[in-house]
């Protein structure tokens, strides 16, 4: 997997994303996963699982749900570099994928099978998290027919960790900073208006975090 088509959509000299190292580090025992929240154009969750040296890489417009009844589309993007994983601030606006981006959770990943490619292949992933919001059972399963190929579904599998919980809405704030979206826009140059659009009412919000 390589990351040309990532660096094809970006303008490094004006975007402080990373370019990706030519070669990626040695891979750590465990793998990574993040997902960012993402307020561009449209508000999305950006699902990335570290496998081969890059990030492969969803955008999920609704984000995760822990209600396994509810499956949530994922469309599957350019895999990113690993660095990404560490990104959390301000895509200026014009370049491509502008607005804010939180690191909204992050934690290690194992596949149920270690035959992750075949799995990616047949279209049907399954893993566990265990990050700080999400853990547990999960599965990626790509659909058939309208964007075949590119559309898939994110879906929480039935275990102890599954509830009706609404987990983002009640756990906004991101797990590297504790800032909201409008906060990190705030600090960071951006459009907080956009970004304060996708916080959730301070009624929505977990009390007493
Ligand atoms: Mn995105």
């Amino acid at each position: 997997m390589a990351l040309e088509a990532y660096r094809r959509k970006r303008r490094f000299d004006r975007t402080s994303e990373p370019k990706g190292a030519a070669r990626p580090r040695r891979r750590a025992k465990k793998l990574r996963f993040v997902v960012q929240k993402h307020g561009a154009r449209r508000l999305h969750y950006d699902f990335r699982l570290e496998w081969g040296g890059v990030l492969l890489s969803w955008a999920v417009p609704k984000g995760p749900s822990l209600d396994p009844r509810v499956k949530r589309l994922a469309v599957r993007v350019e895999d990113h570099p690993l660095e990404y994983a560490q990104f959390e601030g301000v895509i200026p606006a014009g370049e491509y994928g502008g607005g804010t981006v939180m690191i909204w959770d992050r934690g290690t990943w194992s596949p149920d099978d270690p035959d992750v490619a075949e799995h990616l292949d047949r279209g049907e992933l399954a893993f566990t998290l265990n990050g700080a919001k999400l853990t547990g059972g999960w599965a990626l399963v790509r659909t058939r027919g309208y964007r075949s190929g590119e559309s898939w579904l994110l879906i929480k599998r039935r275990d102890g960790a599954a509830s009706t919980r609404d987990i983002t809405a009640a756990e906004p704030r991101s797990v590297a900073s504790d800032r909201l979206l409008a906060e990190i826009a705030l600090a960071e140059g951006g459009d907080v208006r956009r970004a304060a659009a996708a916080d959730p009412p301070p009624s929505k919000r977990s009390a007493g975090r």
